[in-house]
């Protein structure tokens, strides 16, 4: 949106003063476009006593004791919105003026981050966002302490720490730029507020859009963020790829393949859920099915698929609800979490529909327990259950300091129930893995496809241990087997999975 230089609204405070390009020697510029703030008075004017100056918090003492300092008079704070602060701008130093919403952020894998405390705040939001998707972090979190900033990136599913050396006061401005990026009340410092914004990220040339959803809480000391990263180059779209083991993939690729039922992805969060469920659909997308999605929220737009994401105004059973009116094939929830959507994805599944979800559970064949406690009917589950994939994610070994590691008896009869001489790896820490040992994760599977004979005894109220027993019996393969062949082939250690998975045996001497 370009603003009319001459034309400033009557309702508007600004038509009250002279503002003008002989306002633009007081300030430096990038001074007021970056903090948002612009002369109103002109202070050499003699006859004026206080100078007014248009902010958008008038309680930053910090930025009001910079700008008096550099105008040498003392000054008045005068709050605007950030329209009025760009319109001003504009006509002081004769530049285009800024959407409300601010520019779309540029950032860049090149950029030199400069975490010091004298940048401007914009600057060192670019510079947080930047770090982050150079290192490949899914979320940000930042923190203030009584004088200290506490600046962490999740990076495969681990906090690290970003040694910088801004101030808590710094952080507050980074905090209202944010706002001010997502369209949020950048005046509002006792709620909690959400919102997402994008930027376009050049990554060696190659340009690409990532989207940013942003949490903002009120601390002790001053409000906190966590900012989710949503760039679409961490999804992995293609289910070969996934890392399920062979045996898993093929069966896999065959349920999918069905035109009604229900398939399930099951882990807690951060588990690889969401990138199985999108490569599902990317492996149906040109079979020319008709697709819909109902996600919280959508995290990567795929081409020929229809997809919403909900909100306070529709739920998933809303969205499965309308979805049936558009008679599509395939449906996939984000996630099943009540007994009002259990029952509607049941019920389109019974209809003709395939539908993917996911659910909180630990284990595959515990997606039989979980749907019993929604109150679906065993019959409707043993009719329904095309099969569940149990997931987690490890992370992987870093090839370029991965050395053999040897391991304590105790350790050994965690996992093994005999002596046995396979090799184990860990990666020592090199620069190119942060010291972390680990660069990358890969998510470990067992997949849970109820037989004929399985499939009868959930309709008869079988316990959850019988069901798995007869898996067993049938072939099943649970996830820490597939995670200690990860183990063997060098791909994770033995300690990642320890922490991830936990022991296969804990009850072990
Ligand atoms: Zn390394």
């Amino acid at each position: 949106m370009t603003a009319d230089k001459n034309n400033i609204p009557e309702f508007s405070e600004l038509s009250l003063f002279e503002i003008g390009p002989k306002l633009s020697s007081f300030l430096p510029q990038d001074f007021c476009t970056s903090n948002h703030i612009a002369l109103l008075d002109d202070p050499s004017d003699e006859g004026s006593q206080d100078i007014r100056i248009g902010v958008l918090d008038p309680e930053d003492q910090d930025l009001i004791s910079e700008a008096q300092e550099i105008i040498g008079k003392d000054i008045k704070p005068i709050q605007l919105n950030a329209y009025e602060i760009s319109k001003a701008l504009s006509q002081i130093y004769n530049i285009e003026a800024e959407s409300v919403s601010g520019p779309i952020l540029h950032l860049d894998s090149s950029l030199e981050i400069n975490f010091s405390k004298d940048r401007k705040p914009n600057l060192i939001l670019q510079d947080i966002l930047s770090i982050a998707l150079q290192r490949g972090s899914t979320d940000i979190h930042i923190e203030n302490y009584n004088d200290d900033v506490d600046m962490r990136l999740r990076i495969d599913g681990t906090l690290h720490q970003v040694t910088t050396s801004l101030s808590p006061s710094n952080i507050q401005r980074v905090i209202a730029c944010l706002k001010m990026a997502c369209d949020l009340d950048h005046l509002e410092r006792k709620k909690s507020q959400d919102g997402r914004f994008s930027a376009l990220y050049d990554d060696d040339g190659n340009s690409r859009r990532v989207d940013f959803r942003a949490s903002i809480v009120p601390g002790n000391h001053g409000q906190e963020a966590v900012i989710r990263v949503l760039d679409p180059q961490r999804f992995i779209l293609d289910i070969d790829e996934l890392g399920m083991p062979t045996n898993i993939l093929n069966s896999y690729k065959r349920i999918i393949n069905h035109p009604n039922g229900l398939i399930l992805t099951t882990g807690p969060t951060s588990s690889g859920k969401t990138s199985t469920l999108y490569a599902t659909v990317q492996s149906l997308v040109n079979r020319g099915l008709k697709i819909m999605t109902a996600e919280d929220p959508v995290e990567y737009e795929m081409d020929k698929v229809n997809q919403k994401s909900v909100n306070e105004f529709m739920n998933f059973s809303d969205y499965i609800r309308s979805f049936l009116r558009q008679n599509p094939d395939i449906i996939l929830v984000g996630e099943i979490r009540d007994a009002e959507t259990a029952e509607i994805a049941v019920k389109a599944s019974t209809t003709g529909h395939l539908v993917l979800s996911s659910l909180h559970t630990s284990s595959a064949i515990g997606t039989v327990s979980r749907l019993r406690n929604l109150e679906i009917p065993d019959d409707y589950i043993s009719d329904n259950l095309l099969g569940a994939i149990g997931q987690r994610l490890v992370r992987k070994i870093c090839e370029k300091c991965k050395e053999e590691q040897s391991h304590s008896d105790e350790m050994l009869s965690l996992f093994y129930n005999k002596k046995q001489s396979t090799k184990h790896y860990h990666g020592k820490g090199c620069e190119s893995c942060n010291g972390s040992g680990y660069k990358g994760m890969i998510g470990v599977y067992e997949l849970f496809f109820p037989n004929e004979e399985i499939s009868t005894a959930i309709s008869t109220g079988t316990s959850v241990a019988q069901l798995r027993n007869m898996a067993k019996e049938q072939g099943f393969t649970p996830l820490i087997d597939n995670a200690l062949d990860k183990v063997h082939e060098g791909i994770t250690s033995l300690e990642e999975i320890s922490q991830r998975i936990g022991p296969k045996f804990p009850h072990a001497n």
